[in-house]
């Protein structure tokens, strides 16, 4: 391996799941249009691991977290939240045996309020002996409530810092209710968007690496679809795309080819396990 500054990367994204809300294949085996036979069409729930400075940031916490950060060996103290869908936070009913025998410590939580009443109403119980410390709610587990859940309000467009890296969350339409994108440097992660505000392209000009929501083949009311994709990659020119939350119809090599045939072929499917590296802090 040589030592150059190119095999030294700023930062590794890892995509830990891109599959649709019920993975790929759907609970009972069933593969719908996707080919058992490769690999990259086996997806987990959306979720991605940024990597920084030995330090790491998991942005969504879906059913499959214990698996995800199984598979990638990682212990993330910090976890950003995009929205309050189920296949976004259904890991956080994990959270106090994660922390109590694996994290042995501290974790904080970055998620807007509506995000933060989804999750009240789903874990209650979660949130006895909670604690407000400003604006952020503070809740012990432990057998003397010796860990504890920062639970960190954000905002769309107003920055942050968490774990050594500035963030900025911005609004995405997803049908019915918002979700977060979320920029960080010139890398951009969309899941969960049909479509973005006005107030949101500035957010998405400049982009080195974009994770971006293809779910269906269709258009639809509330994610993604090539059509769409390949509209939103004409108009912001991002340098490089992968595309997330992927459901069963969308086989890994006919949806690459789909872009390619097109001229678009740095437009690709993701799959579970890649990991993307990045030059620019
Ligand atoms: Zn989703
Ligand atoms: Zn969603």
């Amino acid at each position: 391996m040589s030592d150059t500054p190119e095999a030294n990367p700023l930062k590794t994204i890892t995509v830990l799941g891109c599959g649709a809300t019920y993975g790929v294949p759907l609970a009972g085996g069933v593969w719908g249009l996707c080919d058992p036979a490769n690999p990259k069409n086996e997806r987990t729930r959306p979720s991605v691991l940024v990597t920084q400075n030995e330090q790491c940031l998991l942005i969504d916490i879906g059913p499959d977290f214990r698996l995800q950060t199984s598979r990638a060996n990682v212990i993330p103290d910090t976890i950003l939240i995009t929205h309050g869908h189920w296949d976004h936070i259904a890991g956080i009913g994990e959270l106090p045996y994660y922390m109590e025998e694996v994290l042995k410590g501290d974790l904080n939580v970055y998620t807007d309020e509506t995000c933060m009443a989804f999750i009240r109403g789903m874990f209650p119980y979660l949130f006895f002996g909670e604690k407000i410390d400003g604006s952020t709610s503070i809740v012990g587990f432990g057998e003397h409530n010796q860990y504890k859940i920062f639970w960190h309000p954000i905002r769309a467009y107003e920055a942050f810092e968490a774990n050594g890296m500035k963030i900025l969350p911005f609004s995405q339409h997803h049908g019915g209710s918002d979700s977060l994108g979320i920029r960080i440097a010139d890398f951009v992660y969309s899941p969960d968007v049909k479509s973005f505000p006005i107030q949101s392209w500035n957010c998405l000009a400049d982009i080195d690496t974009w994770i971006l929501d293809c779910d269906y083949w269709e258009p639809s009311e509330s994610h993604g679809d090539p059509e769409t994709v390949l509209k939103l990659v004409y108009q912001f020119k991002p340098r490089q795309v992968f595309l997330t939350h992927m459901d069963e119809k969308m086989d890994y090599l006919v949806l690459k080819s789909w872009f390619v045939d097109r001229g678009y072929g740095h437009v690709t499917p993701a799959y579970d396990g890649q990991m993307i590296e990045l030059r620019r802090a």
